[in-house]
């Protein structure tokens, strides 16, 4: 792998720091503030507000004000249909600045930024302006003289919780639908990425959006992230991030009003390979589907199952395709990856490699720290790995690849299945009855044959058991946003 070089100056001015809230910029009631950091260097980039509940309070009066008495729920939803596309052309107006602050934040490839996440905002934002005109319930038959319809009502406020790997495209997935369908949003950032979300709701505003209706507070979890949670006037909870904390804030929200809660958590996704697989491209796609963003996504390839006949000539080649990842300054062209977000992270992951390694894992490549400064580490590669050890159960959240050896498709089915796990799952296989089999027996929200983390605004995505409940995106996501209201006339004359 390439060694990290100089840090490259961002090509970005950082203009919002404080808090949104009623479409204006303001600072923390308390006025206290936090650093947040470029993971090339570990240094303070700015001084961001700190939210806390009092905040959280002024932001949820503002939604709810927006909400109730207007103009975002009474205006027609072609006039937001219209803010929705506005925005959107405002942010790839934008592009390469945004994404150059994404970079400088969180530390993920420039290049990556600007020609996949924001595109992919882009495109989502289009895709729910699409769907705001087009939201309306039913006419039921029902037994007896009466006329049934229903309303499909927005919720009111959402309260939306974001983790840092993806802030823009998380911020994407919790905005694009809420709004769509006439709610108002109070959002929290990630502690350790707040930059990005606000210099795309200032252009919101731009947009024609009316104040009030997106609030954005950034924060912590335990303060201004549960304070959300745990809000009585908050009519629904959006929440990505960890199991555990998926768990807490379920928790808050059941201790509080009952807001229903949309989780998207963690994983630890098989990527089965096949015996009759094009090795090559699985040797390609496998490395992409662990080590893409860092090996910091929750749908990771983290377990990489490869039939026992193929598997020595793919360890090979997945080593050779390790060693040649190219890491480095996420600014710098045909960077690869860039450092991890943080201290904490860094250390985690170190961890896990070292676990690996005492639990007899065999290290093929990598396995520590890249450079001298920053949270950088080098790809890392394990093969002979055992479904019991830690870093085949565990999310590593890193660029940790664990190879595992199977021969009969009926049992790697039930290993890859055996995990307290269910987000995603890829299959590699030239067999359309493998293709078949292997994805109908897994349990995971997303099954990718012959490709992996293939997303796009109609896809819905989330998981099943401890990895979330419901599905953003698509179709799928309106319903997490919407209230049915039955009405229910007497026919006079049937
Ligand atoms: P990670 O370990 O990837 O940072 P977390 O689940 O801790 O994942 O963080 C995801 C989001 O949840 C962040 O915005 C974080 O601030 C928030 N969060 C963390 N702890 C809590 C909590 N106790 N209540 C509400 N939100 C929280």
């Amino acid at each position: 792998a390439a060694v990290a070089e100089e840090p490259i100056t961002p090509p970005v001015q950082i203009d919002h720091t404080q808090l949104l809230i009623n479409g204006e910029f303001v600072d923390s009631a308390s006025g206290k503030t936090f650093p947040t950091y470029d993971p090339r260097t570990g240094e303070v980039i700015a001084q961001v507000a700190e939210g806390h509940a009092e905040d959280i309070n002024r932001a949820v009066s503002a939604a709810r004000k927006a909400f109730d008495e207007g103009p975002w729920p009474k205006m027609t939803a072609y006039e937001r249909s219209r803010i929705l596309l506005r925005f959107a052309d405002l942010v790839e107006k934008h592009s390469n600045e945004i994404a150059a602050l994404e970079t400088w934040n969180n530390g993920k490839p420039y290049e990556q930024a600007a020609m996949a996440e924001l595109p992919m905002l882009v495109r989502l934002f289009h895709y729910y302006a699409g769907w705001a005109d087009k939201i309306h319930g039913l006419t039921c038959p029902a037994d007896g003289p009466y006329h049934v319809q229903t309303l499909h009502e927005p919720i009111g406020v959402a309260g939306q919780i974001i983790p840092w790997n993806f802030p823009l495209l998380m911020f994407a997935w919790k905005v694009g639908p809420a709004l769509a369908c006439g709610n108002t949003i109070v959002l929290k950032t990630a502690e350790q990425t707040p930059l990005t979300a606000l210099y795309v709701a200032k252009l919101f505003h731009e947009a024609g959006l009316p104040p009030g209706v997106l609030n954005i507070v950034s924060g912590f979890g335990p303060t201004a992230g549960a304070a959300l949670a745990s809000h009585m006037d908050v009519d629904k909870l959006a929440f990505t991030g960890s199991t555990d904390t998926g768990k807490i804030v379920l928790e808050l929200a059941a201790k509080s009003n009952l807001k229903p809660v949309t989780l998207e958590l963690g994983g630890k996704s098989p990527f089965i390979i096949c015996e009759d697989a094009d090795i090559d491209n699985a040797v390609e796609l496998a490395h992409f589907a662990l080590f893409f963003n860092q090996g910091q996504c929750c749908c990771a390839g983290s377990r990489t199952f490869v039939h026992e006949r193929i598997y020595d000539e793919f360890l090979e080649k997945a080593k050779a395709r390790a060693m040649k990842r190219v890491v480095g300054d996420p600014f710098k062209k045909g960077v690869e990856q860039g450092p991890q977000i943080d201290s904490e992270q860094f250390e985690k992951v170190l961890r896990y490699i070292r676990s690996g390694i005492e639990s007899n894992a065999t290290l093929e490549c990598g396995g520590g720290r890249l450079g001298s400064k920053g949270f950088y580490i080098q790809p890392t590669v394990f093969s002979n790995v055992q479904d019991d050890m830690l870093i085949a159960q565990d999310e590593i959240f890193g660029p940790v690849q664990s190879i595992l050896k199977f021969n009969d498709i009926g049992d790697v089915i039930k290993r890859a299945n055996a995990t307290r796990y269910g987000l995603a799952a890829g299959v590699f296989t030239s067999n359309l009855d493998t293709a078949n089999t292997i994805s109908r027996a897994l349990k995971a929200g997303t099954v990718w044959v012959n490709c992996f983390d293939v997303f796009d605004a109609a896809i819905p995505f989330g998981g099943y058991k401890m990895s979330g409940i419901g599905r953003e995106k698509g179709i799928y996501s309106l319903n997490n946003y919407l209230q049915v209201k039955a009405v229910v006339t007497p026919l006079k004359n049937p």
